[in-house]
């Protein structure tokens, strides 16, 4: 029979198999998404405790989130492996913080920062220096950016030259805003989220007691997914580690999507460089997706521009990876073009609908978005389903704090009567809550919280249009009323139901299907990416979307937020080359993809509506549509004919796929 440390290296081909019996350091694991990086160290830790080559206790392997470390322990205990630390770097620290804290400081660990902008507006007030929320916001992300950065408030002005300070502010103020911050948080007993790393940092630079006995416990160390690794998380590697080089780190520069938070795959490109030692693995077959799904995949690399600069410290960015797809063939990814969000939402709960009818468990689905604030749409579609689901990194829409604060707000509010508008009315009183129209610079908490926050002023908007539309009035009280319903309509919590995701929450992860959603332009790429850099991490984040999935894959967009809505979306650019072309006599031309042709009515070659006339689907194009297309008639164009597609009542969507097309 063979012995256990065998067949754990039996499910994994060769260069894993070369990782996993790699049990010294140092080790770099360079490869695409789906290669079997994470399944490749998990068995390596395995291998290495069942061999007698590693102590279980002291094996620290760090992943990016808290589900990926659960995930991890339970698979290593599952090999036999229990005992082996998987933990986030910010939950590796807090527990050494926690322990070492009496000896090293003395004293109880002072609590977490809950709401860094109440702190942050306590700091202005102290100056005497007028902020609003908006501004507040962008200054708690900038804190942290230079807290992640490892810059003191003194060296802010320095090295954020480069950067754009929150709006209003000059870098000198943000650097005495930032001082005044961390005074009020020493007043109060509090450190904040970056604090823990900072001062588990600090501890280990300065007791070299703590250090050494840190040291001499953990002994090996493994980082997945170090492409996203933050200067100060690579600053508290190096102190655990304490120019040891028992260390692995795992990797795809394709799948960088945290650098806004100050995150750079400098290090993992830089890996060799740093360590001449390392042996380097590449992993190049995908075992998670469809060969549609990876020819997708493989497709959006291809198609981005070479990246100027980024990531810095001398390193270029590598050629994309291709991927080998492994599994068996599948059915060909799905694009949807939808009138509004709401027709998109019904249009995704009925394909999910079809594929939990057809026997697909719902906790095998998910349905990922750029932004947290698109999920309510898919929860009211889902739950008008009747399909269960949970959310992932986020609250459920109606259960979320600023949700909930919202809502007391304008149920006070409705008591009285109320002269403007609901929308109107309903931002104002948001405002109180840090609703502003403009999206704030931060990313993180700040950025979902005002997407919420958003999403409410928005769906306040649309009912009041909807309303207006059947001639109804539209109050207050009304938009209240109907909060109260949808809150209610929302399912139970469930852990076997579809999961809603943001692309972010989705790192790692994967699923039988995946819807991507909302991908027009403003939300995929989210309107404030501006320049190459922040287009290239978008593109990223939606090759981490489509390699999610490993047999169903849908992308959708809308062209009009609301229903009846001026269509003012574009498709996102990065659908540009991926999606079929639209229909027309520059499709295919033979007689086998005629015949496959949908019964459903084609689309204009020029401006992608429906061709509602025989004359039309003749010509191939609209009648409105000139001959010779041009670009700067293309929206109005498009618009028009939606509305009239609308007003015919042909469906809200098309569906079309490269095996009918
Ligand atoms: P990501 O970049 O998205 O984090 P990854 O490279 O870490 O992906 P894994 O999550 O480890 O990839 O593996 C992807 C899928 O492929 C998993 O379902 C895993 O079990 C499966 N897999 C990996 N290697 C093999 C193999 N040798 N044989 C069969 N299945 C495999
Ligand atoms: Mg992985």
């Amino acid at each position: 029979m063979a012995a256990f440390e065998d067949l754990i290296l039996a499910g994994l081909d060769d260069e894993q198999r070369e990782v996993a019996t790699t049990l010294r350091g140092p080790l770099c694991v360079l490869a695409g998404a789906g290669t079997g990086k994470t399944r490749a160290i998990t068995h390596r830790i395995a291998y290495g405790v069942h061999t007698g080559v590693y102590v279980p206790q002291q094996v620290l392997a760090v992943t990016f989130t808290a589900r990926a470390a659960g995930e991890m322990r339970t698979r290593l205990r599952e090999l036999g492996a229990g005992g082996v630390q998987a933990r986030t770097f910010h939950a590796a620290a807090l527990r050494q913080l926690q322990y070492f804290w009496p000896q090293a400081i003395g004293g109880q660990l002072p609590g977490i920062v809950d709401h860094k902008a109440q702190l942050l507006a306590e700091a202005a007030r102290r100056l005497r220096i007028n902020t609003d929320r908006a501004t507040l916001r962008d200054l708690a992300a900038e804190v942290e950016w230079a807290k992640v950065s490892m810059h003191t408030a003194e060296g802010y002005v320095q090295a954020a030259r480069d950067r754009t300070p929150p709006a209003g502010l000059d870098h000198t103020t943000v650097s005495r805003l930032f001082q005044s911050y961390e005074d009020v948080k020493t007043d109060r007993h509090l450190i904040d989220f970056e604090d823990v790393l900072l001062l588990t940092v600090a501890i280990l630079d300065e007791d070299q007691r703590v250090a050494a006995e840190i040291r001499s416990q953990y002994r090996t160390f493994v980082v997945d997914e170090y492409q996203d690794v933050s200067p100060l998380q690579q600053r508290l590697l190096d102190l655990w580690l304490g120019g040891r080089d028992e260390l692995c780190v795992v990797g795809d520069a394709s799948q960088t999507i945290y650098s806004f938070t100050g995150a750079t795959p400098a290090h993992l490109l830089g890996f060799t460089r740093r360590y001449p030692g390392a042996k380097v693995v590449r992993l190049v077959r995908d075992y998670r997706s469809t060969p549609q799904v990876v020819h997708l995949a493989n497709r959006l690399l291809a198609a981005r521009r070479p990246e100027p600069g980024v990531p810095g410290q001398g390193v270029e960015w590598p050629p994309p990876l291709e991927l080998v797809a492994q599994r068996d063939s599948g059915p060909d990814p799905e694009f949807a073009e939808c009138a509004d969000d709401v027709a998109e939402a019904a249009h995704v709960a009925s394909r999910i609908r079809a594929l939990v009818d057809g026997g697909l468990a719902p906790a095998s689905i998910a349905v990922l978005y750029r932004t947290n604030g698109q999920s309510e749409a898919y929860e009211q579609a889902l739950a008008s389903a009747g399909i269960g689901y949970q959310l992932r990194g986020g609250e459920r829409f109606f259960q979320r704090r600023e949700v909930r604060e919202a809502i007391l707000q304008l149920r006070a509010a409705s008591r009285t009567p109320t002269d403007e508008p609901v929308p109107q009315l309903c931002g104002d009183i948001l405002a109180s809550l840090g609703y502003t129209p403009d999206a704030p610079a931060a990313g993180g908490a700040v950025r979902e919280r005002w997407e919420s926050l958003t999403a409410l002023v928005a769906l306040a908007g649309d009912l009041a249009a909807s309303r207006a539309a059947r001639g109804e009035g539209f109050a207050l009280a009304d938009f209240v009323a109907e909060l109260d319903e949808r809150a209610a309509t929302q399912h139970a919590p469930t852990v076997q139901g579809v999961t809603l995701a943001s692309l972010h929450a989705a790192k790692g992860l994967e699923w039988d299907a995946v819807f991507l959603v909302g991908l027009s332009e403003g939300l995929m790429p989210i309107s404030f990416a501006e320049d190459q850099a922040g287009y290239d991490e978008e593109r990223r984040l939606l090759y981490v979307g489509i390699t999610r999935a490993r047999i169903h894959l849908s992308l959708s967009w809308s062209l009009s937020r609301t229903p009846g809505g001026r269509a003012h979306r574009r498709p996102s650019r990065f659908l540009d080359g991926l999606r079929p072309a639209p229909a027309g006599p520059t499709g295919r031309s033979d007689a086998g993809a005629r015949r496959r042709r949908p019964a459903g009515p084609p689309l204009c070659r020029s401006c992608r509506t429906l061709l509602a006339t025989a004359a039309e689907r003749k010509l191939g194009r609209c009648a409105n549509c000139p001959p010779d297309y041009d670009e700067a008639v293309f929206e109005e164009l498009r618009a028009w004919r939606l509305k009239v597609s609308q007003d015919a009542a042909v469906p809200a969507f098309v569906v079309f796929t490269d095996a009918t097309l």
